[in-house]
């Protein structure tokens, strides 16, 4: 390998190039047509509370009016219109959190908060009062302190890294992190929870997947990907890297306004996401964060939407309505009702095919047999 070509593979080089691309003031946004000149300055009072970072991987597509993209990453008034429900951490990750930059809300699994920075900005993020302000960020003492609590907690046995998005960070910094990672042997998966794979394809590199591997854990990635627009070719082409690479790749879908809450949009999303091996993990119902009043859908038709899902695609393409609990109680799972008991034993169960109401009569559970 020459030195020149060694040297390109050692440094962040491509993708913070394009990193660097995307547009991150009200100015350039209206330089580029993407918001009216008369807006734009408007726009700068949204900036100071709500950073802004339209990705360069996806410019395109905002460019040519596409609504699914620009509504997620244009900045818009609205978001300074606060509702009194809304809150600041709406999930209540600092009520769970026993360290600095550490959630533990379930024994099993932890969170750990790498970095709040993110390769692109989203309008209706749950942690926007966090992202973008490098001065949240986990210093070196406070990363010392989390990985101290995974170390004495053996029953944590998946360490979740999110943000912020954990691979915002070069791989000079995830590389001490997985190695530390490696080393508590009760943790048997790694979950990464990124907007990588659609905002910046580029940063799926060999190095990447080199370091996964050195973790010798399971490492699972959870891609967050809201439209069909946002798998351009540089999109497909990381999220099959990654599952060539030994990657199981799993996708979370926030549900928002004007961008997918049509069986449509879901059902094209989800069917692109199975044909790229990628498998539809969570929809998620709009957590209460400020100012995102605008993407939120009503819950009784989030679930019309999930419902109308079921018998329309693969089972394995269908992912689950999951709701944060306000305050920090925990993730559930909203279910449309497909069987109700009407009476002992029996059932009345709804197709979901035709709409049919079909009752049955189970007989009572028998014990198991004597050998
Ligand atoms: C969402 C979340 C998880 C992961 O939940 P899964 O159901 O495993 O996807 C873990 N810990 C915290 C604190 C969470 O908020
Ligand atoms: S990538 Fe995730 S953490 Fe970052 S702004 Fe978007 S939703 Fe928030």
């Amino acid at each position: 390998m020459s030195e020149e070509v060694a040297e390109r593979r050692e440094t962040p080089g491509n993708w913070a190039r394009a990193l660097a691309k995307g547009l991150v003031t009200p100015a350039q946004l209206a330089r580029e047509g993407l918001v009216a000149p008369g807006e734009a300055e408007g726009l700068e009072s949204v900036k100071e509370v709500f950073d802004i970072r339209v990705p360069q991987a996806l410019l395109d597509g905002v460019r040519a009016g596409d609504a699914t993209l620009a509504r997620q990453f244009v900045p818009r008034p609205e978001e300074l219109v606060f509702l009194p429900e809304e809150l600041e951490d709406p999930i209540g990750d600092e009520r769970f959190s026993p360290v600095e930059g550490l959630t533990h809300r379930y024994p099993d699994r932890a969170l750990l908060k790498v970095t709040y920075q993110c390769a692109s900005y989203c309008r209706f993020c749950f942690r926007r009062y966090k992202v973008s302000d490098a001065d949240n960020n986990v210093g070196p003492e406070d990363l010392e302190r989390a990985l101290a609590y995974l170390r004495a907690h053996e029953g944590i046995r998946e360490v979740i890294l999110t943000g912020g998005d954990p691979l915002s960070l070069t791989d000079a910094k995830l590389s001490p992190l997985f190695a530390s990672l490696a080393q508590i042997p009760h943790i048997d998966v790694v979950r990464i929870h990124t907007r990588i794979p659609t905002v910046l394809p580029e940063r799926v590199t060999p190095e990447l997947l080199a370091l996964f591997r050195g973790t010798g854990k399971a490492v699972w990635l959870a891609a967050h990907i809201n439209s069909a627009s946002e798998l351009t070719s540089e999109a497909r082409a990381a999220l099959g890297r990654l599952v060539d690479g030994g990657v199981p790749v799993l996708a979370q879908t926030v549900l928002l306004k004007g961008v997918n809450d049509s069986h449509e949009a879901l059902v094209s999303l989800f069917r692109a996401l199975a044909s790229l091996r990628v498998v539809p993990y969570a929809l998620h119902y709009p957590d209460l964060a400020k100012g995102t009043g605008h993407f939120r859908v009503s819950l009784p038709r989030a679930l019309d939407l999930v419902k109308g899902l079921r018998g329309r695609l693969a089972g394995y393409a269908i992912p689950r309505l999951v709701l944060d609990i306000p305050g920090g109680t925990g993730k559930i799972v909203v279910e449309p009702e497909w069987a109700e008991q009407t009476g002992p034993g029996t059932w009345q169960f709804t197709s979901p095919v035709n709409g049919t109401k079909t009752v049955v009569k189970y007989p009572e559970e028998q014990p198991l047999p004597h050998a």
